[in-house]
Order: structure tokens, then C-alpha cells, then sequence
């Protein structure tokens, strides 16, 4: 096998003198995984260096690209030289590395890159450079963005901006059966002297078909499991930090993900004195493993019943996307974090941000290829997902119950955010059966709130926190009815289409794979 596509394997017996011939059995099916891999440690990997590749640009004598036998990430990479060589004023310059790849059939495609863009000192606020892909006639960027990352010069007194090394995960879509071109490089807007330069680095290229993992993973899930995760741990009590409940459920918690072939770790700090720690466990990515999304819910509660839906509800969420990706390689990791002190003011969240922000993305120890901390790409955190009765609340779920993705719009990271809650409602429409999702802006009083100003970050919710929780929306919450025994069948099956959604849209942007890639 070569790539992804639709495979059949023919079984046919010729027979001989003693056995007649056996009729020919064909099975027809479908390869996912790695369309395109470039590492640039011996070489292009087939990509080839062209001038002018964006932007409809006309000048060739300022524009180079060399492979580099070091300084890409890891190894060798491309590069893209754009400016400089003398002091003549020059507007419009790019280059670019292109590849052309086969499609046998449509296919949902996810492109992974990394990429750094710097631009030395001296270019002036009207000069800006850019990284680029174009995939056949068009530029794959950030919506509403066409580049996937830009620098605008700082006047003549600045030093060199860059934007360091990052991955860039961009879903192409549905690409059409045949051949399609893809270009990686660099634009230059204008230079003015002969120490203006932009320089672009690449490495890593991966493409994968996005769906097959995806798919595999949903339609592993078991909703009867997800009520009994519920029904176990909200059984304990409502785990109170500190509390024989808490620990009881954490020590099962920590069994089930143990069995599924996870190392259990723990994020140790501080409460009131106290010694505390939030659970973790991570899939490291196969081709990405410094990088990481994150998702979680909180397993203390509070309340004095089980805490079943605040929030048991979200952590049978958290155990069931771990377990159903066990078993699949992810181009990318995948922390799923379990959250001590939420109700007491999002402490187990907030230290771990405080120590980690800084971590991201560092190799340890060096040379080791293993990231303690990987570099936050997403943060998904699930908080209450059983329960739409309406405000006010009516005794049967309503007609109109749906999820609510959050992200908070005065973030630093709110276009990221929206960026990634439109992603669960796109895995919503693809992945879950029964609800719909909408996306809201007033993302507020979850463990999600320490990451926002770092990362794209979303709450997942039954309802909207502050507009309609805040105003009374459950009766059980924060009460010693918040019991396994309230939620009816349609609840729990709201809280399993929440499931569905995370787990589908995750497993697309981490890249999971039905076979495995090689590394
Ligand atoms: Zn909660």
C-alpha cells in the first residue's frame, strides 16, 4: 500500500488435480492516513524550488530557495530568501516549494506544517512578509485570513520579528480525484534596502485524510458506558477536593484509563496548604508529539449528592474519547485532563497554566524527542452536558435542546477560539446523531477561563453559563439532587452526542489514523 484510497485485495485458489478452482473472493476497502510526508532530512522530498510562486509577483532576482541540510525543526528543511541583495526599492517577491500529489478518489484532507517567518530589522511599517500555501490556484490561510502567518515591519530602529518555529494544522477540505499541487513558501510585499530580508523556514509536511480515524473513533463509543461512567462515579459522592469521594472516584478513574494502556500522571500544586493534584493522561502524537490539544472536564464537585451532571457528566466525556482513541495513531498528541478544585475556584486549572505556560513545547531531556509539555494547540473543556429543559426549566427535556460551544470574545485568543468552536459544530453536524450545537461568545466559569489568553480555548456546556445556568436553568445544580437518578434517558443522550462531537472533531484535528504512520 502506498497511500490513502479505496483498496481491494483479490483472494483466488487456481485448484490443481486434486481440487477444482475456488471462485475469487475480492474485499474493497478504504486506506486512511498518510497522502504526503516530507521530512527534508536527506533532501527536497520532491519538492521543487520555483520563483514568483504567489501573489502574481514578477521578480526572480530577489527571490531563492535552498534545501538546508540543518536548521530546519528537527534536521534539514526548506528555505525561502525574499529581499535584500542590494538597495533598490522592489514591490511584490515570492518563492515557493512545490509537490503534486494523486487522489483516487474525494477525499477530506488535513494539511499539518511547520513553518517560521522572520523578517530582519530595518523594514518599514508599509513592507510586510508572509508565509503561504497554495493548493492549486488557491491560498489556504486562517479564515478570514488568505496567509497563514504575517509580519509587518517595525520601522528602521526594530530588530529582527519572527515568528518562531509553529505548526500550522489547516483542513483543506474535500479535494476532487487527480492530481493536485501544493506550494509552501513565502511573500514579500516591498523592500528598500539591501538589509531588508524575509526569510521562511519548512519542515515537516504532512497531509492525511481526515475522516476514516475520525469515523473508526466515534463508532467505537458505547452509550451505555457513558451512563455507567456517570453512574460510578457520581456513586462516590459528590467529590469534594479533599474528600474520601474525590479520591475513591479518582483511584477508579485512574483503573479505567490504566487498562486502556495509559501511563496516569499527576499535576501536583498547592490548595490552602494542602496537597493537591489534577489526573492526566496524554496520547503522544506519532509526527507531531510537541504538540498537544487538550481535553478535560473536572472531577471534583460539590453539592452534597453525586454531582452527576457537574460534573461526572463531563468526565465520562473525557474517559470515553481517551479510550476510544487508545487504539489509534494521532499525527498530533492529545492531553485528557481531569481537573481537582474546579468548585472552589478553577485552583487545579490555574496552577497548572502558571507552571506550564513556559514548558510548552520544550524538549526534555534534550535530543530525547520527548515534550513533557506540549505546545497547546486547543483547549476543550466540558462542564455540565446532560441537562436542556429551557429557563425556565420545564420537567422533560425540551424540543429545542442543543450543545453550547463557548469561547470568550475578550480573549486574546477569541479568533483562534471561534476558529475551534466552529470546529465542534462542523464535527457536531458530521459526528453527532441527534442534537445540534451553537457556538457562544461569554465562555465564563470553567476550567477552560486560566487557558484563554494562551490558546484557542472552548467550554462545551448544556447550556450557555452565564445567560442561562447562571439564571437557574438546572435545579440540581450545586444541589444534593444533582443524582445519577434525575437525568432521563434524552439527558443522558444529549450528554452522549456531546461526546460524539469532541471526539469526532478532536480525532480530525489531531489526525487519527486507522493505520499507522511512519514516523
Ligand atoms: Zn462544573
Amino acid at each position: 500500500m502506498t497511500g490513502a484510497g479505496r483498496c481491494t485485495i483479490t483472494a483466488s485458489q487456481a485448484g490443481d488435480a486434486d481440487f477444482a478452482p475456488a471462485p475469487a473472493i475480492a474485499r474493497a476497502f478504504q486506506i486512511s492516513g498518510v497522502i504526503l510526508q516530507a521530512h527534508f532530512d536527506v533532501g527536497a522530498d520532491g519538492f521543487t524550488y520555483v520563483d514568483d510562486a504567489f501573489r502574481d509577483t514578477h521578480q526572480p532576482a530577489y527571490a531563492s530557495g535552498t534545501w538546508i541540510v540543518s536548521g530546519g525543526f528537527r534536521g534539514g528543511g526548506l528555505r525561502v530568501t525574499l529581499g535584500g541583495i542590494d538597495s533598490n526599492a522592489i514591490t511584490g517577491m515570492s518563492g515557493g516549494w512545490a509537490k503534486t500529489f494523486n487522489l483516487t478518489a474525494p477525499t477530506r484532507i488535513t494539511l499539518y506544517v511547520r513553518g517560521s517567518l522572520t523578517q530582519s530589522p530595518y523594514y518599514e511599517a508599509d513592507e510586510k512578509s508572509e508565509l503561504l500555501v497554495r493548493l492549486d490556484g488557491a491560498l489556504i490561510g486562517a479564515s478570514p485570513s488568505d496567509f497563514l502567518a504575517q509580519i509587518v515591519g517595525d520601522g528602521n530602529t526594530g530588530g529582527a520579528i519572527t515568528t518562531g518555529w509553529r505548526l500550522y494544522a489547516v483542513n483543506l477540505g474535500t479535494l476532487s480525484a487527480g492530481t493536485h499541487t501544493l506550494v509552501l513558501g513565502g511573500y514579500n510585499s516591498k523592500k528598500t534596502d539591501a538589509t531588508e530580508s524575509t526569510t521562511v523556514l519548512i519542515d515537516d509536511v504532512l497531509l492525511t485524510e481526515n475522516t476514516a480515524g475520525a469515523q473508526a473513533a466515534v463508532a467505537s463509543l458505547d452509550f451505555e458506558r457513558f451512563k455507567e461512567n456517570i453512574r460510578i462515579l457520581s456513586g462516590s459522592g459528590d467529590r469534594t477536593q479533599g474528600s474520601a469521594s474525590y479520591t475513591t472516584a479518582s483511584l477508579w478513574l485512574e483503573n479505567q484509563l490504566r487498562a486502556a494502556g495509559y501511563v496516569v500522571q499527576h499535576h501536583a500544586y498547592t490548595y490552602l496548604g494542602q496537597p493537591r493534584t489534577s489526573i492526566y493522561v496524554t496520547k503522544v502524537g506519532t509526527l507531531f508529539p510537541d504538540q498537544m490539544y487538550i481535553v478535560s472536564a473536572h472531577l471534583d464537585g460539590r453539592g452534597g449528592g453525586g454531582a452527576a451532571n457537574d460534573d461526572a457528566s463531563g468526565c465520562s466525556l473525557v474517559l470515553e474519547s481517551a479510550l476510544a482513541l487508545a487504539g489509534l495513531p494521532t499525527a498530533v498528541s492529545v492531553r485528557f485532563i481531569f481537573w481537582n478544585n474546579e468548585e472552589t475556584g478553577l485552583n487545579g486549572s490555574t496552577a497548572y497554566v502558571n507552571e506550564r505556560a513556559s514548558q510548552q513545547g520544550v524538549e526534555s531531556p534534550p535530543g530525547s524527542g520527548i515534550y513533557p509539555e506540549p505546545r497547546w494547540l486547543g483547549m476543550i473543556q466540558h462542564d455540565q452536558i446532560l441537562y436542556d429543559h429551557g429557563l425556565p426549566p420545564q420537567h422533560d427535556q425540551i424540543p429545542a435542546a442543543d450543545l453550547d460551544v463557548e469561547y470568550q470574545a475578550s480573549s486574546t485568543w477569541a479568533t483562534q477560539s471561534l476558529q475551534l468552536a466552529n470546529a465542534l459544530r462542523a464535527g457536531n453536524q458530521t459526528y453527532s446523531t441527534n442534537y445540534p450545537a451553537q457556538v457562544g461568545s461569554n465562555m465564563n466559569y470553567t476550567d477552560s477561563v486560566p487557558f484563554q489568553n494562551y490558546t484557542a480555548t472552548v467550554s462545551v456546556r448544556d447550556n450557555q453559563r452565564v445567560a442561562e445556568i447562571g439564571n437557574g436553568s438546572n435545579p440540581y445544580w450545586h444541589q444534593p439532587t444533582d443524582l445519577y437518578t434525575a437525568y432521563s434517558e434524552a439527558d443522558f443522550r444529549l450528554g452522549f452526542n456531546a461526546v460524539q462531537m469532541t471526539l469526532g472533531t478532536v480525532a480530525e484535528l489531531a489526525g487519527a489514523m486507522t493505520a499507522p504512520a511512519q514516523p
